[in-house]
C-alpha cells in the first residue's frame, strides 16, 4: 500500500489549506514584477474591491498582510485596543482557545466564557455580561464564526443583536478564517468591526495572506489605540494601499492567485458558492449519519458548512483512521485537535470542492474507519450522500 500513495492524486480533505484550482495555480506562475511600477495599482486596486464584495462591506476597508490568519488576528487586536483593555471572549474549540491565549499574551484582560466544545458562541451569557457592564469597560467582543476544530458555526448576527440590546459600545471582532467566502457572512449588515481571514481556505489559495476587513468605527479606534505594533500597523498599510501599493514587499504571485480566485468566485456567484457549500456539507452529514456516528456539533443549528467533525466509535482511535487514510488510501483528513485528539476526525469540504470529492471523501473515510476497527456499514455513507445529491442537484449545479 505504501506504493499506491505515490500513484494518482493525493486527496486533500482537510479544512485548510484547501485544494487550489488549476486556474489559480497557473495564475500564480508569473515572473517577479516591480511592486513600485507606475501601473501596479491597476492590478491591485480591483483586488481590494473584490475582497470587499466577499466580506460584504461597502463602509469598511480591506487590508492584506503577508502572513496567515493568526497574523491578521494580531493586527486586528494591536491596531484597535489598548494594553489592559477588557475584552469578552469564549472558548469552544481550539481556535477560539488560541485567540484567547493571544489576547492574554498581548496584555488584554480577557473575560472568558468556557462552553463545551461542540457548542457555539454563548450569546445569552455574553448578553448577561454586557448588560452588567454599564460603563462600557469591555472594549471588544470576539466571536470565532466557524470553529474549525469542532465544525460549529456561531451566530454572529445574534451577538450583534445582543450588543445592541445592551446599548453596548464594544467593537465586534470576528474570526472568519474558515467562513468568509464559503458561508454567509455580512460585515456591514451584522455590524462587524474587525473581520479576519486567510487565503488558504475559502479563497482556494496557498497560505500567505492574512486578510482583514475594518469598519469605520474600528478605524477610528485605531487612530488612538496605544498597543504596540510595527509591521502590522494599519496606518502604514492604508496609506500605501490607497494607490495600490504596500509598505513592504508584497507576495505578488499570491496576488495573482487572488485575482484568479476572486474571478472564480464571481463567475460562480457568491450566493451560489454559499449554496454549494451548504449542499455538499449536507451530503457529507447525511453520510456520517448513515454510518451511525455523531458529529461534535451539538445541534443542527450549529452545523458548519465548511468542516464536519466526526466522533469515532468507542474503542477506535481516530489517529489510526487518519493514518490508514493517509498511508493506505492517499487521503488526508483533519485530525482531532487538542482534547479531541484520537476521538475525532474532520472532513474539510470548503473552497474548490464538488460532489465527486464529497463522495470520495466519504468512501475513503468509510474504508479507513472499517480498517481501523469501526463497524460502519460499508457504502452506507456514500449511498446516503448520493441519494441526497441526486435529489438536490436540480437547478443547483455549478454556474461556472
Ligand atoms: N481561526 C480559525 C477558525 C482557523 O481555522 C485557523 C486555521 O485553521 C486559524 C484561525 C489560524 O489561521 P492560520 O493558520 O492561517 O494562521
Amino acid at each position: 500500500f505504501q506504493q499506491i500513495r505515490h500513484i494518482g492524486q493525493h486527496h486533500l480533505f482537510i479544512p485548510g489549506p484547501t485544494n487550489v484550482p488549476e486556474e489559480v495555480r497557473q495564475a500564480m506562475n508569473v515572473p517577479q514584477q516591480d511592486m513600485r511600477a507606475p501601473d501596479f495599482g491597476e492590478f491591485t486596486l480591483p483586488l481590494f474591491a473584490g475582497l470587499k464584495r466577499i466580506f460584504r462591506t461597502t463602509d469598511g476597508a480591506v487590508m492584506m498582510f503577508p502572513g496567515s490568519g493568526t497574523g491578521a488576528w494580531e493586527a486586528a487586536i494591536t491596531n484597535t485596543l489598548n494594553p489592559g483593555d477588557k475584552v469578552l471572549m469564549a472558548r469552544y474549540g481550539q481556535f477560539s482557545t488560541l485567540w484567547v491565549k493571544m489576547a492574554e499574551m498581548l496584555g488584554l484582560e480577557v473575560i472568558c466564557v468556557d462552553v463545551p466544545w461542540g457548542a457555539g458562541v454563548p450569546v445569552k451569557e455574553f448578553g448577561r455580561i454586557l448588560g452588567r457592564d454599564k460603563d462600557d469597560e469591555i472594549k471588544a467582543v470576539f466571536v470565532t464564526h466557524n470553529e474549525t476544530a469542532t465544525g460549529v458555526l456561531s451566530d454572529v448576527e445574534a451577538v450583534r443583536r445582543i450588543m445592541d440590546e445592551c446599548f453596548h459600545d464594544a467593537l465586534l471582532f470576528v474570526d472568519g478564517v474558515s467562513s468568509v467566502g464559503s458561508v454567509d457572512f455580512r460585515m456591514d449588515a451584522w455590524g462587524v468591526d474587525l473581520a479576519v481571514t486567510g487565503s488558504q481556505k475559502g479563497f482556494m489559495m496557498p497560505a500567505g495572506l492574512g486578510i482583514l476587513a475594518v469598519s469605520p468605527k474600528a478605524m477610528a479606534a485605531s487612530k488612538i489605540a496605544t498597543m504596540r505594533r510595527a509591521y502590522f500597523d494599519f496606518a502604514d498599510m492604508l496609506a500605501m494601499n490607497r494607490d495600490g501599493y504596500f509598505p513592504y514587499t508584497p507576495p505578488t504571485p499570491l496576488l495573482h492567485g487572488l485575482k484568479a480566485a476572486l474571478a472564480l468566485i464571481e463567475a460562480e456567484g457568491l450566493e451560489n458558492v454559499i449554496a454549494r457549500h451548504h449542499r455538499l456539507a449536507e451530503g457529507i452529514r447525511r453520510g456520517v449519519r448513515a454510518w451511525g456516528l455523531d458529529l461534535v456539533a451539538e445541534h443542527r443549528s450549529l452545523y458548519s458548512d465548511t468542516v464536519t467533525a466526526v466522533r469515532v466509535p468507542e474503542g477506535v482511535d481516530a489517529r489510526e483512521v487518519l493514518r490508514i487514510a493517509y498511508d493506505d488510501f492517499g487521503a488526508s483528513f483533519g485530525s482531532g485537535l487538542a482534547r479531541l485528539a484520537g476521538k475525532v476526525f474532520r472532513i474539510g469540504h470548503l473552497g474548490a470542492f464538488n460532489d465527486g470529492m464529497a463522495l470520495t471523501a466519504l468512501a475513503l473515510a468509510e474504508l479507513s474507519l472499517v480498517r481501523a476497527g469501526a463497524s460502519v456499514p460499508m457504502g452506507a455513507g456514500v449511498a446516503a450522500a448520493q441519494a441526497y445529491f441526486a435529489d438536490a442537484a436540480g437547478g443547483q449545479g455549478y454556474a461556472v
